[in-house]
């Protein structure tokens, strides 16, 4: 029996009458650093997820001034059950945008960034050209600063999307699968599964050095067997990088947590993910897709890096 089989799955039998678990509370946020991130965003009118997703870790992250933009406004076409994002009708698009989040980055000191977006399934492209726009504007500004990307699923127009911003050289293209096939209907309607897992194939088929990240949140009603399943789906489609978080409700309205998964039940998921051979696996109740993306990055690099490495010594030993 692995260490998963033996954790308790089930930490909190009915979480609507019992608070969260320790290891979920965080504390509010108050630092020097929150606020001046917060007012940079403000001032440049950008919009974030860590704000709009009710994101539990934005008190750690703004005082370290790492945010995640959420570009093409704060309006969402699609209504998924777990997210906490309007939905409605969107604004037109911001032709600023692209240089006010690269005037952000530069003055967050970003080293990487992450970019992502609410749907848009109004728009022709579904709001590719602003993402290519916005990674054109970040590589002219802050050439250093590498770059995330965490798209939608461009339903209906995902290949000349996917080709026209991998063009655009992101060094991660993350798109989240968010959980198991089987909980698509209630969970992410607007969405199909084997369509996402489309969507990553296709990124390493324009460009097999990117790299590419997906993750699931769990507490939805997962079954274990079916986490791993995703697992091998995503190792097929050539994903390198798998995160895993606690999926939290933001208001009533939205679907029920299920189960509190423990820490320990994350870690056994981040042991099994690591054996199934994802080059990096962030697995705890607080990982979000952008959380710590920065030094998860620089991991992941180094480590494909000392992997080429070993695959030529391999090589020039068996020429020897
Ligand atoms: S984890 Fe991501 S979304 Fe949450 S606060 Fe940090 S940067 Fe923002």
């Amino acid at each position: 029996m692995n260490d998963l089989a033996s954790a308790p799955l089930l930490a909190q039998s009915n979480p609507e009458r019992q608070r969260k678990p320790d290891w979920i509370r965080v504390k509010a946020p108050t630092s020097k650093g929150y606020g001046e991130t917060r007012q940079l965003m403000r001032d440049l009118g950008l919009n974030t997820v860590c704000e709009e997703a009710a994101c539990p870790n934005i008190g750690e992250c703004w005082t370290k001034k790492h945010a995640t933009v959420m570009i093409l406004g704060d309006v969402c076409t699609r209504a998924c059950a777990f997210c906490n994002v309007k939905t409605g009708m969107p604004r037109a698009i911001d032709l600023l945008e692209p240089e006010n989040v690269a005037i952000a980055a530069a003055k967050l000191g970003l080293s990487h960034i992450v970019i992502t977006s609410v749907d848009r399934d109004d728009l022709p492209d579904g709001g590719a050209g602003q993402f290519v726009k916005v990674i054109e504007a970040l590589r002219r500004n802050t050439p250093a600063t590498t770059i995330e990307i965490l798209t939608p699923d461009f339903r209906g127009k995902m290949r000349p999307a996917v080709e026209a911003i991998v063009a655009a050289g992101p060094d991660v293209y993350n798109h989240n699968l968010e959980t198991v096939p089987r909980l698509y209907p209630t969970i992410r309607p607007g969405a199909r599964y084997y369509a996402s897992l489309r969507l990553l194939e296709e990124v390493k088929a324009h460009d097999p050095l990117i790299f590419t990240k997906s993750g699931v949140m769990l507490g939805l009603g997962e079954q274990r067997l079916e986490v791993h399943q995703v697992m091998d789906d995503m190792r097929t489609a050539g994903i390198d990088f798998l995160t895993m978080g606690q999926y939290l409700q933001p208001t009533p309205k939205h679907t029920k947590v299920i189960e509190f998964v423990t820490p320990k039940a994350f870690d056994a998921y981040g042991s099994i993910a690591r054996a199934k051979g994802f080059l990096q696996v962030a697995a705890s109740p607080l990982t979000r897709s952008s959380y710590h993306a920065g030094d998860d990055f620089r991991a992941m690099r180094a480590l494909r890096q000392a992997q080429g490495e070993r695959n030529k010594m391999g090589k020039a030993a068996q020429r020897a």
